[in-house]
């Protein structure tokens, strides 16, 4: 599943739901008053809906956004004192992310971490 980051568009829902439940409803307001028709009051209603419905969308993409950080959140923890191979010869220190770890290095030069793996992956090469 793609990783949702409402910080993106947040504020383009809001800002949809914000003219469904005020600005619409306030225009239709004035105009029922001006007019006294009452397709002014339906267009309200119907405004106030998809306005709530907007918000409920919304939540629900934020629900699922808070979910997917606290898995993230959880795997970068169960592997913070990993290093992982790259493609150079060297390793990456996943606590800081430091990419100049040699094989022979048990701990990492830049933030200290002691690797906890660092002589399961030196066999296979
Ligand atoms: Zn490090």
């Amino acid at each position: 599943m793609k990783k949702i980051n409402s910080i993106n568009y947040g504020h383009k829902i809001i800002s949809s739901a914000s003219i469904c439940l005020i600005v619409v409803p306030v225009i239709c307001y004035f105009l029922w008053s001006l007019t006294k028709q009452e397709q002014f009051q339906l267009f309200a209603i119907a405004s106030l809906v998809l306005g709530f419905l907007i918000l409920l969308f919304l939540f629900v993409l934020l629900k699922i956004e808070l979910y997917q950080d606290k898995k993230i959140a959880e795997y970068f923890k169960a592997n913070e004192k990993t290093r992982v191979a790259l493609k150079n010869g060297f390793y990456e220190c996943q606590t800081c992310g430091n990419t100049r770890i040699q094989q022979e290095q048990k701990s990492c030069i830049i933030c200290g971490t002691k690797f906890k793996d660092w002589s399961d992956d030196d066999g296979s090469k």
